[in-house]
């Protein structure tokens, strides 16, 4: 390809929009052009990465016993009815109609068409166990599209799809698509840590993260892992052991004292010379549209996965004062925040709100609490020396909603433990008969009997996988491709197009990497090389040859840009090292 041919333009300033340097460069660099929030064209260059990271897909997917196919985009809402998830996607879901008024949505993912293919083709055991995959967009219609391609609205996704006859059989190809995976994200140049995580709305038990790991923004989950042993889980599903507290308020007797103007737990731990670990703290979360208080010891944070989780929706948010006044004023209290409790000083617990019950639940934190401090729904109150049982009821509910923090202790080995930001580039669920079971995906037995389907479902984002490489290789000037996924292996750059021997040695190249199948741009526009050098470097070709005066002498220079190493070689020996780095990949 010559470079005054290539469909590409690179510009010197950040998009206005971008926050992480993936979105910076890839903008910069010609590799995307934005079309509308979270949308974009894939320019020449990038579509040449996303081919390169599909095909490594494709290669290890197929060898790992798995089979291509190609779902439509477009689904009835039926299907998404049957399974149950018409209702419960959320937002995310972007919902149309077509002429006749039939209700349809873009595929966000594709659970519900793959059940409904294989249940008319698979009925029996002897058909079984299969691995169905596809390479395709899909859409979601993000509530924060942002990043660039880490989190698009419009984006490429593999989805695969496994059906067994019993538990065993999803654990061995549980097993099969992590060992894909694993050299899948090797091949391309990026190394993943593997952490455990939260199933969400897609449902199931075990399901495993692979994780990019970056200290910067564009990691969008906590990962707590240990040092000492191979724990490692997405906040959403991290668990710890807490270091010793106080869990005594050493109150003799329960009684309602003022607490004025305190609004936050440090303030009410200053105030009353106690620590934050013996306030029970109250706080009111919107789940989808019910209230839900969730209870947790002072000194800690609510993870609001694990209070979904608990009390079973598909939204959860914090809720806003007006609500909370709201709740007060239904409920027969006005109090502000900072002095909410299940229960009030009259003895009554909130109940109600709209035409929702108010549900309240605790974390574990909170059952080892004595004589502990907590708020009665009355301004500038606070019931002190509180006992479970004798004062205010535990609920019922009592399940682990308490987000990790770093220092806390490994629940397998009791080191402390670290946190780290992830990009998520893939993941694998257990889904067991989640989708199988409501849509009648079944087969007949050995004795002929009908079972259900045992599922599994295993994703790679392909265009966040492509970003998460530039998050991972880059520098002030550009991107650092790693050659297995880069656009093109080399770049030959004349630095004088005028001089003749200079192009003719600089073409004779191009010609000899083109003849041994490898992919070059040869820079044949009549540029100062201070802008070739910055487009090569910002476009981030792993290996560039420059062909300037030295050429009189029989030199060129050779650049590799992951390491910035240079060397002066003869034109053949340039040749042949991008040749053996090539062949190197192949192996
Ligand atoms: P996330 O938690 O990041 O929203 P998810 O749990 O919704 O991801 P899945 O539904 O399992 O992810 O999708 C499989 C893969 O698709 C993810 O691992 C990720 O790499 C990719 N992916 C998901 N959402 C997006 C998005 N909005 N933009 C780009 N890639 C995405
Ligand atoms: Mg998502």
């Amino acid at each position: 390809m010559k470079m005054s041919k290539l469909f590409v333009q690179t510009m010197r300033d950040n998009p206005s929009d971008a926050e992480v340097i993936s979105h910076k460069l890839l903008v910069r660099a010609g590799y995307i052009k934005k079309l509308t929030s979270g949308v974009y064209t894939f320019m020449p260059l990038m579509w040449r990465v996303l081919k390169k990271v599909e095909n490594i897909i494709r290669e290890e997917m197929d060898a790992a016993g798995a089979q291509e196919l190609l779902m439509p985009f477009v689904q009835p809402k039926e299907l998404w009815e049957e399974s149950g998830r018409w209702n419960a996607y959320g937002g995310e879901l972007m919902r149309l109609k077509d002429r006749h008024g039939r209700e349809m949505c873009l595929g966000p993912t594709h659970e519900e068409i793959i059940t409904s293919v294989v249940r008319d083709i698979i009925k029996s055991y002897k058909q079984l166990p299969i691995n169905l995959y596809q390479i395709q967009s899909k859409f979601r219609d993000e509530r924060r599209p942002r990043f660039g391609l880490l989190r698009g609205r419009e984006f490429i996704m593999k989805d695969a799809y496994s059906f067994s006859t019993s538990q065993e059989g999803l654990d061995k190809e549980y097993q099969n698509m992590w060992q894909a995976y694993t050299k899948i994200f090797n091949r391309c140049g990026l190394p993943t840590k593997v952490v455990q995580s939260d199933s969400g709305a897609i449902g199931g038990n075990v399901s495993h993260e692979f994780m990019v790991i970056t200290d910067t923004d564009a990691g969008e989950n906590d990962v707590f892992y240990c040092d000492s042993c191979d724990y490692s889980a997405n906040s959403n599903h991290a668990v710890s052991i807490l270091p010793e507290a106080i869990v005594d308020g050493g109150y003799d007797k329960a009684e309602i004292i003022d607490t004025p103007d305190v609004h936050s737990i440090d303030e009410l731990s200053a105030f009353l010379k106690c620590a934050p670990s013996v306030i029970c703290k109250a706080l009111v979360y919107i789940v989808d549209k019910a209230p839900v208080i969730a209870l947790i010891r002072g000194d800690k944070q609510v993870e609001e996965t694990k209070l979904l989780n608990a009390v079973g929706g598909v939204d959860i948010r914090i809720a806003t004062s007006a609500e909370i006044a709201e709740l007060m004023k239904q409920n027969g209290y006005d109090a502000i925040p900072g002095f909410i409790g299940p229960k009030g000083a009259d003895g009554k617990y909130l109940t109600k709100y709209d035409e929702y019950k108010v549900k309240i639940v605790a974390d574990k934190t909170v059952a080892d609490l004595k004589n502990f401090v907590i708020g009665i729904n009355q301004t500038d109150k606070h019931l002190v020396g509180a006992n479970w049982g004798v004062d205010v009821d535990l609920p019922s509910v009592v399940e682990d909603l308490r987000l990790v923090e770093a220092g806390e202790l490994c629940p397998q080995c009791h080191k402390p433990l670290k946190v780290t930001r992830g990009i998520e580039v893939g993941n694998i669920f257990q889904l067991g008969t989640k989708y199988s079971k409501p849509m009648n995906g079944v087969y007949l037995d050995a004795e002929g009997k009908a079972q259900p389907y045992i599922m599994g479902c295993y994703g790679i984002g392909v265009t966040r996988t492509a970003a998460a490489a530039v998050e991972a290789h880059h520098d002030d000037w550009g991107i650092k491709w790693p050659l297995a996924i880069a656009p093109y292996h080399a770049i030959v750059v004349p630095v004088s197009t005028k001089d003749e021997t200079q192009m003719s040695v600089a073409n004779k190249i191009y010609e000899d990497l083109q003849n041994a199948g490898i992919e070059a741009v040869i820079d044949d526009r009549d540029e100062r090389p201070g802008v070739k050098f910055k487009d090569a470097d910002l476009i981030g070709f792993p290996y560039r040859i420059t062909v300037g005066k030295t050429v009189a002498e029989g030199n060129v220079e050779f650049v590799e840009r992951a390491t910035g190493e240079k060397s002066v070689l003869k034109p053949q020996e340039a040749v042949q090292k991008v040749i053996d780095a090539v062949n190197e990949l192949k192996k």
